[in-house]
Parts: C-alpha cells; sequence; structure tokens
C-alpha cells in the first residue's frame, strides 16, 4: 500500500467538498450538520435496514404482500422512512425475471434502506452501462443468471426508489430473520449481486 494520494478525490466527491466549503463559508450551513447527516447515513442507516426488509419478505409472506403492493407503508412499518418522502417500490426477483437498479440521470438511491450509494452506483459507466448491457454489467460483479432469466432495469428517481427483493437461497428453512438477514448483501438489493447462500457465508 503506501500509494495514498489527497487529490485523488472522484470528480463528484472534489465537487460536493468545493460546494460545501462555499456553503461553509457563506455561512449557509453548519459543517456539523452536514458532518452529522453523512455519520447518520454511514454508521446508523445502512444496509442492514434493507436486509431486515428482505428478511421479513422472506419469513412472514404477509408481509411480503404488502412490500409488494405498498413497499413505502410496509418499509416505514419498520422504521424505515425515506429523508424527503419519496416513494419505494420493492421488486422481487425469480427464476424467470432478475431485477437491477441505476439511476441513469444522477445518483437516486433507497437512503432509508440501504445507506449511502456505493461509488460505483454513481459512476457513469455503471449508469450508461447498466441500461445498455445489463448482462454485460452482471457478469462484472460475479452474477450469472440462467440463460432465459429476463433482465429488468428500473432507473430511480427523486420521487420513485427501487429496493430489490432478492431470491431466498436453498437450505434457509431454519434460519430465523435475524440469520436470513446475514444473507442479504448490499449489492443483491441493488439486483447486482445475489443473496449468499447459507454455507457461503460461513
Ligand atoms: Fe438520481
Amino acid at each position: 500500500m503506501g500509494h495514498d494520494h489527497d487529490n485523488d478525490l472522484d470528480p463528484m466527491t472534489a465537487r460536493v467538498r468545493a460546494l460545501e466549503t462555499i456553503l461553509v463559508e457563506k455561512g449557509l450551513v453548519e459543517a456539523a450538520a452536514i458532518d452529522a447527516i453523512v455519520e447518520t447515513y454511514e454508521h446508523k442507516v445502512g444496509p442492514r435496514n434493507g436486509a431486515k426488509v428482505v428478511a421479513k419478505a422472506w419469513a412472514d409472506p404477509k408481509f411480503a404482500g404488502w412490500l409488494a403492493e405498498d413497499a413505502t407503508a410496509a418499509i416505514a412499518s419498520l422504521g424505515y422512512t425515506g429523508r424527503q418522502g419519496e416513494h419505494m417500490r420493492a421488486v422481487f426477483n425469480s427464476p424467470e425475471q432478475h431485477h437491477l437498479v441505476v439511476c441513469t440521470l444522477c445518483s437516486c438511491y433507497p437512503w432509508s434502506v440501504l445507506g449511502l450509494p456505493p461509488v460505483w452506483y454513481k459512476s457513469p459507466p455503471y449508469r450508461s452501462r447498466a441500461v445498455i448491457d445489463p448482462r454485460g454489467v452482471l457478469a462484472e460483479f460475479g452474477v450469472e443468471l440462467l440463460a432465459d432469466t429476463q433482465i429488468r432495469v428500473w432507473d430511480s428517481t427523486a420521487e420513485l426508489r427501487y429496493l430489490v427483493v432478492p431470491m431466498r437461497p436453498a437450505g434457509t428453512e431454519n434460519l430465523d430473520e435475524e440469520g436470513l438477514a446475514d444473507l442479504v448483501t448490499r449489492d443483491s438489493m441493488i439486483g447486482t449481486g445475489l443473496a449468499l447462500s447459507p454455507g457461503a457465508k460461513a
């Protein structure tokens, strides 16, 4: 290692830093307030919220039905609500159909259930290629689907954000919700991954 530069911020991070500096210098916002928001989304909110939603949907068909019908309300019932009241939609993977989420315009992401978006989610190559060549993108993430599994790509917006409910792995009949949640990765809820199998986790 030993190869750290202090000037290798990605362009978006650099722009955010610059904007933050200007806002703070002009006295428009307090640095502490920004830090508190980032801290919240990095440490308190995160993919574990989404994992609990997915685990509950796997374990409780009634909840799964509610999640399919009205994801915003079902997710809010667990205490996870959006910052600006954006709506959530849950899309369920099956052997016939795999769902993949992107924001082609910018980086809209379901913060309330997944925390902060990963860097690649915000990158122009992911945003364009997820639409043009979703199967190729999935392969790069190590996801190989059956040839006849259709891939459906969902474009997030500020108003509507998506949570992918991955397929429940085999061999998980005896796991409780907590054990199930441990198998639900962040990427599996974006659609760039699959849920872990119990063996792979151990
Ligand atoms: Fe966006």
